[in-house]
């Protein structure tokens, strides 16, 4: 598979570069967020310079599409009719059933019955793209397995568009490097702003798409900070929350091993987080061990400082940004005072926040 797949990358590299860039919306922007700069200096006018990689400006309105669309062309040189995919908040699903409606494939989309719930939007988009969206009782973690299932007992016909770099190999392999497009303009992006490498990465951690997108293009830069943010919940210490790089233990879930987080007896913890895509039990291997090597450094934010880091943007800089990307966002709070003036960080705005609007305006009832 690993070899097959090469081989058509190969093909379609100019396929690939003008669907990025005429239907992604590629490059996306390396935009200076001066007010949020403004609003982390010290009395002496002293603080880090914020940027924000804009991933929320793609198609359908975050990273996802990135390897979306390089699957389904994949999927398609593969002379495959059908394509499988599972989604949790359901970008990813709405990424697939455009990308699949563009090249003519037919999508079958796996979703959580509570996740549907929440993200109605995100259903509406993915069956007007034309999908055929199957809810799967339970979460995310339940419509991979349902996905899986489906693509092992149709393996001659269907093609399984995994989302995120987890499971089986060469997934991981392959989305990392679908999605490291974003460093890659980053690392140019830097040098046309200031003629250097940025200081300071930071993104937001899930499973881990977004963060090593970003990430990958510097791992060998050691002068580059980089820094995933994972998602605390209701904090580290109440046992709802989905830090499985902070909390986890390594184990073995969706054929591979990654730290997890699991009992005892090696059981599925149910993570929790306020934003429906960050509940993910496992996470990137690849992650996994950038942690055991501590080339990246770890931290995670509440439910409640992601919804005022995600109201913050949308106040000073007029953009708003997905629950996923406010959590990194939420952690400038700590990290701002502890950096030497100047210094240029970069968060990756994996996404938009529109869809989440709904879900901040009821976690403030709730709260209130
Ligand atoms: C899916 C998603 C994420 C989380 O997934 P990763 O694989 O950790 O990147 C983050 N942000 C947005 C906007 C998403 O859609």
């Amino acid at each position: 598979m690993i070899h097959l797949t090469k081989i058509y990358m190969l093909c379609m590299q100019d396929e690939l570069e003008t669907a990025l860039r005429d239907y992604v919306g590629r490059e996306t922007p390396l935009y200076f967020a001066e007010r949020l700069t403004n609003h982390y200096k010290n009395e002496d006018g002293h603080g880090p310079e914020i940027y924000l990689k804009r991933e929320d400006l793609n198609h359908c309105g975050a990273h996802k599409m990135n390897n979306a669309i390089d699957q389904a062309m994949i999927a398609k040189r593969m002379g495959l009719k059908s394509v499988v995919a599972a989604t949790g908040a359901g970008q990813h699903g709405v990424a697939t059933a455009a990308a699949c409606a563009k090249l003519s494939l037919e999508s079958t989309v796996f979703m959580g019955t509570s996740d549907m719930e929440k993200q109605s939007l995100n259903v509406l988009m993915m069956k007007l793209f034309g999908a055929e969206v199957r809810g799967v009782e339970g979460n995310f973690k339940d419509a991979s397995s349902q996905a899986i299932r489906e693509w092992v007992g149709n393996l001659q016909t269907t093609y399984y568009l995994t989302g995120t770099v987890v499971g089986p190999h060469p997934c991981p392999s392959m989305v990392r490097e679908f999605q490291s497009v974003i460093g890659k303009e980053t690392r140019r992006q830097a040098m046309e702003k200031w003629g250097g490498k940025p200081d300071v990465l930071l993104a937001s951690v899930v499973s881990g798409s977004n963060a090593l997108g970003i990430f990958h293009e510097f791992v060998g830069d050691e002068d580059v900070r980089l820094i995933g943010v994972e998602a605390a919940g209701f904090g580290l210490d109440s046992g709802k929350h989905a830090a499985t790089l902070a909390r986890g233990e390594v184990g073995v879930y969706h054929e591979a091993m990654s730290y997890l987080l699991q009992d005892e007896e090696g059981q599925i913890i149910e993570p929790h987080s306020i934003g429906v895509g960050l509940t993910y039990p496992g996470v990137s291997p690849e992650l996994s061990f950038l942690k055991d090597t501590r080339r990246v450094e770890f931290y995670s934010t509440t439910d409640e400082e992601a919804v005022e880091a995600y109201k913050r943007l949308r106040k000073i800089e007029g953009i708003i940004p997905s629950l996923e990307a406010s959590h990194a966002l939420a952690f400038l709070e700590k990290l701002c005072s502890t950096l030497p003036s100047g210094t240029k960080v970069i968060v990756n705005c994996s996404g938009r926040g529109d869809k989440d609007a709904a879900t901040v305006l009821n976690y403030q009832q709730y709260s209130m």
